[in-house]
């Protein structure tokens, strides 16, 4: 669920707090038993499975998705709410 980016910047941001809880109900695999491409073994993505798959070229040369269903169908696709563990 995570895109990695980066901006630069030359003023000092304060950093938030290290995440202590955990992100995924407990028993949940829908995005391991979801993948068509066994892609998923709950630590890592087989990158070589998964993009098989995922990645799509259009004729004009352009990358685009065309699976996602290990995210459309995660609970915490839209976030995980605000609460006690994670406020
Ligand atoms: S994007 Fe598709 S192929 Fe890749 S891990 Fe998710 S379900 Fe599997
Ligand atoms: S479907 Fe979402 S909540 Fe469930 S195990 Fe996968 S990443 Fe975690």
């Amino acid at each position: 669920m995570i895109q990695i980016g980066s901006v630069l910047m030359d003023i000092e941001l304060e950093e938030d707090k290290l995440v202590t809880y955990e992100g995924c109900p407990e028993n949940c695999q829908i995005c391991l038993d979801s993948c068509p491409q066994k892609a998923l073994d709950g630590i890592t993505v087989n990158q070589e499975l998964c993009r098989t798959l995922s990645n799509f070229k259009t004729g004009k040369g352009y990358i685009l998705k065309k699976c996602n269903l290990c995210r459309r169908l995660c609970p915490n696709c839209l976030g995980i709410l605000p609460g006690p563990e994670t406020s």
